[in-house]
């Protein structure tokens, strides 16, 4: 068995014993009844033990939530349909809007692709700030027409500064020739803006997943939320559902948002790492309760038009516990909420 069958293993067995836990509820009913199995997070179809073998049609994939690319460690399994689905593209989008993010403030070593235009010749170019802040621009003339290239740096103007006699020192060394290049920078972000806040509502969905297991999946204003995970071109869910605050680190992970009212929700926020600079996030999940999907909403209207920002909000972290893993803990998400908002 690869290395990477065993963690596929490992997982689904954590998760499996897990779902079998959820089942025991009497009040759920699974049509059709099954064994053992593990549903997928993101399309609810349940896969059984074989599934994990890469010969059947749509198996199980692992992978990283947040992604790898992004400083994402722990492991996750969803099927391949829905890894190909809303995966790789979008996760992709934000990692480029990421780093277009860090160049535009000024980080270092951080990196931009962008046009310069001398006069209507083109050429390619990487824009990069140095450790010291710098920014440097370097001409990529292998990806550039010759003939653009050329013209690019013909079209010099020249200055002409001669050497003054009764000037002493270093000013004679100035005289000679000077040339100077106009040109024009045409930066277009190539990352999709929409595309890359989808991949951080997948992350925070998944994450919540991860911690909670299958009985976090009980709770029907969710299903806008994969539905959104799995079109990200269409506008499921149109309007704001991250909150823009610094967020003290002890809250990374799985919070509550219990007041006001108008704002419960649960609130996941991570981290993600891109050449090593960190950025916070917090995104905000249906709860079980008011205002369930309405939170978007008022997430725009009482947040974003308000300068106080989420400084009023009472929210509680909840504790990094194997929730998982404990037959106890299967339904932690329902009674957290119960415990902190419903009273
Ligand atoms: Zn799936």
């Amino acid at each position: 068995m690869t290395k990477d069958q065993k963690r596929k293993l490992k997982l689904y067995d954590v998760y499996s014993q897990n779902l079998s836990w959820v089942k025991e509820n009497p009040s759920l009913k699974f049509e059709p009844d099954f064994k053992e199995g593990y549903i997928c997070p993101l399309c609810f179809n349940l896969f059984t033990k074989d599934t994990l073998n890469k010969t059947s049609s749509n198996p199980l994939t692992f992978d990283h939530n947040p992604p790898f690319s992004l400083g994402g460690k722990q492991g996750i399994l969803t099927c391949r349909d829905c890894n190909s689905k809303a995966g790789y593209k979008i996760d992709n989008h934000l990692l480029l809007q990421l780093k277009e993010w860090n160049f535009f403030n000024n980080t270092p070593n951080s990196k931009i692709r962008v046009t310069l235009n001398n006069d209507g010749s083109r050429v390619a170019a990487d824009m990069s700030v140095e450790e010291d802040g710098r920014v440097k621009i370097n001409v990529d003339g292998e990806n550039s027409s010759p003939i653009h290239r050329e013209r690019f740096f013909a079209n010099k103007t020249y200055t002409y500064k001669a050497y003054d006699p009764f000037l002493e020192g270093h000013d004679m060394f100035d005289a000679g020739i000077n040339w100077k290049l106009n040109f024009n920078m045409d930066i277009h972000p190539k990352s999709n803006e929409r595309y890359g806040e989808i991949a951080l509502l997948k992350i925070a969905y998944l994450y919540a997943f991860q911690k909670f297991g299958h009985g976090f999946l009980i709770n029907r204003n969710l299903y806008k939320i994969r539905e959104q995970i799995l079109n990200p071109e269409k506008p499921i869910l149109p309007k704001v559902f991250w909150l823009k605050n610094d967020f003290p680190e002890k809250f990374t992970g799985l919070n509550i948002v219990n007041s006001p009212k108008e704002l419960q929700c649960f609130l996941v926020i991570f981290n993600l790492f891109v050449n090593g600079v960190k950025k916070q996030f917090a995104i905000a999940l249906p709860g079980l309760s008011y205002p369930g999907l309405e939170i978007y909403e008022n997430i725009e209207a009482i947040l974003c038009q308000n300068k106080e920002g989420s400084s009023h909000l009472n929210i509680e972290h909840l504790y990094n516990w194997d929730y998982v893993t404990q037959k106890k803990w299967r339904f932690a998400s329902h009674s957290l909420w119960k415990n902190m908002v419903i009273k």
